[in-house]
């Protein structure tokens, strides 16, 4: 086997090499992944959003609770000492009843009050279980795509383990000038830096020579270095 013949085997192998690192870039679950991200974030918002209404409406409620406590204590005290016999002026006693039903009057609203923000919690505490619900089954989604990636990952990287150190066995038999010349020219030329002649044309460009520049390449020894004059990549002939 040429030098040459070895170059291009050398070029196949790093043509697998850089297919397998476009296929591991681009593998659709990747796409998958970065959607199923973008939905749990929305839900993550929704959800501290919704958090923080409860968390209001919650607040609200226990201080109207402990409205209503503290006007049960006073109710409490007043009809303690009213029934101790320790007030006995009628004019006093009618200013405790009174002072009583206002306060009786007052705990009823709060105690409304307090009610409706029960209510008003409700529906915010189911929605809160449903986005939960939500969140949970796109962490199970997400989980499932990153092992799938992970697994896709591993095989192509064993797959491109396998193809470079093939490449590395090959290129150590490629004299270090013709690798050199290869590397710069696949470097500034999507990868590709030799190509083989087929028939005409170059499998580099697909361009068709021209009669004469084969008739020339033609003419060169078997060894001599020719490149593509329309692309500039190694001429494998
Ligand atoms: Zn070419």
């Amino acid at each position: 086997m040429t030098a040459f013949e070895r170059l291009l085997e050398v070029q196949g192998h790093d043509t697998a090499v850089d297919r397998l690192h476009h296929q591991r870039a681009r593998l659709p679950e990747r796409a998958q992944l970065g959607a199923v991200q973008e939905r749990a974030s929305e839900l993550a918002a929704r959800l501290a959003a919704t958090r923080a209404r409860l968390d209001a409406v919650e607040q609200r409620q226990a201080a109207l609770e402990s409205d209503v406590a503290r006007i049960d204590h006073r109710i409490r005290e007043i009809e303690k000492r009213m029934y101790s016999g320790e007030v006995s002026a009628t004019r006093d006693l009618l200013a405790m009843t009174a002072e009583v039903d206002a306060l009786k009057s007052r705990r009823s609203s709060l105690e409304d009050d307090a009610l409706a923000a029960m209510e008003e919690a409700e529906p915010l505490v189911e929605e809160i279980a449903t986005l939960e619900a939500q969140n949970e089954a796109l962490g199970s989604e997400a989980a499932g795509l990153r092992s799938t990636i992970a697994a896709a990952e591993a095989e192509i990287d064993a797959q491109a383990g396998v193809e470079a150190e093939r490449r590395g066995q090959l290129a150590e038999h490629v004299p270090a000038d013709l690798l050199d010349t290869y590397e710069k020219l696949r470097s500034t030329l999507g990868g590709v830096g030799a190509a083989r002649l087929v028939g005409t044309s170059c499998s580099g460009c697909h361009l068709t020579l021209p009669a004469s520049e084969v008739a020339r390449l033609k003419r060169e020894p078997p060894d001599a270095l020719v490149l593509c004059d329309q692309c500039g990549r190694i001429l494998v002939r």
